[in-house]
């Protein structure tokens, strides 16, 4: 049976790019990037809590780096270099290898190096800390929101929690639609080439993790303002709409979590801006309401009447309601 150093030679080892040195000493070095600020973050898949026992490990490799890429996305930050915390209850040689593929086909997309990590024996956990860059001043933050902006959202955002759905036996869907629900769900695709682009435009941004209201609610508290989103417009998959249960659906738009897309708000005037962004991109973005003064979140349905909010989005420490 292979031991932790061989692991680390094998799966996660391969010859430095940009870093000064890669993985193999007590630490890896990279030569800071003069002139620009780093954007630093983390995030952490469990078993049993952030995917099922037995998922498919290609698609975890996969989506254990697309969560960190989808903060940097929403940052606006162009990924430069990661680390790897990685704890296994065995030594799965298959297993490794899928992940290792499914990891390092994301990392060459997107031209992010994993420089370093740690390995080691316990319940099936992985933990990547990505590092960004950007030119100062630039970074997309949660703070930034005024009254009078419009509030984008890209992509669509439901389909994750539809999979989850179906999965759980909540709800049917015909083969079709429960495949590309399913593909959103595994292998999400961080929005990297919007936020990059959306620099220097956008006001305010937050990838959508825990569901649209919920994180668009996170930019209105460090923003200090209110929204109002017209439920019509918020954009929905070929699948959402022709979904049997409106209501389920609608929960899954508003509060379904892992879509990994982008939530951001613009000052009208970059309304053209915006949109080019998305072409330039090859994500669709769509407008979905506007930053008002006061700091609730309104719903609107067509007729402007108030929507109530049925369910806030996901949190760890708290049961859904
Ligand atoms: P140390 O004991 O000095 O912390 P380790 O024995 O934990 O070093 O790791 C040896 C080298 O392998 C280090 O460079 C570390 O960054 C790297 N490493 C360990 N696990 C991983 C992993 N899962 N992915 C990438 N690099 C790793
Ligand atoms: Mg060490």
């Amino acid at each position: 049976m292979l031991g932790e150093f061989e692991i680390i030679a094998r799966y996660f080892t391969r010859p430095a790019k940009s870093a000064g040195l890669g993985v193999g000493d007590d630490c890896a070095l990279v030569a800071s990037p003069p002139g620009l600020t780093l954007a630093i973050t983390t995030d952490m898949l469990l078993e049993g809590r952030h995917f099922l026992p037995g998922a498919d490990p290609r698609q975890l490799g996969h989506k254990t780096l697309a969560v960190n890429l989808s903060d940097l996305a929403a940052m606006g930050a162009d990924p430069r270099w990661f680390t790897l915390a990685i704890a296994l209850p065995e030594v799965d040689e298959t297993w490794l290898e899928n992940f290792s593929a499914g990891m390092f086909a994301l990392a060459d997309a997107h031209r992010i190096e994993l420089i370093g990590g740690d390995t080691t024996r316990g319940p099936l956990t992985m933990s990547v800390t990505a590092i960004g860059t950007l030119p100062p001043g630039y970074a997309l933050r949660r703070d930034g929101a005024s009254v009078g902006d419009e509030i984008w959202i890209s992509g669509v955002t439901g389909d994750a929690a539809l999979a989850l759905a179906h999965a759980q036996g909540r709800i049917l869907l015909p083969a079709g639609a429960a495949a590309l629900c399913r593909a959103r769900l595994d292998t999400p695709e961080p929005r990297i080439g919007l936020g990059r682009k959306l620099r220097g435009i956008a006001s305010a941004a937050i990838d959508v993790s825990d569901g649209l209201a919920a994180d668009l609610g996170h930019i209105l508290e460090r923003s200090g303002v209110g929204a109002e989103v017209e439920l019509d417009a918020v954009p929905r998959s070929e699948a959402l709409r022709a979904a049997a249960d409106p209501s389920l659906a609608m929960a899954c738009v508003l509060s379904g979590g892992d879509d990994y897309e982008l939530c951001f708000t613009a000052p009208p005037e970059q309304r053209s801006a915006v949109l080019a962004a998305g072409v330039a991109a090859g994500v669709s973005v769509t407008s979905i309401g506007r930053i008002v003064e006061g700091a609730a979140l309104t719903l609107l349905d067509a007729s402007g009447a108030i929507v109530p909010i049925a369910r806030a989005g996901f949190d760890h420490f708290r049961p859904p309601q």
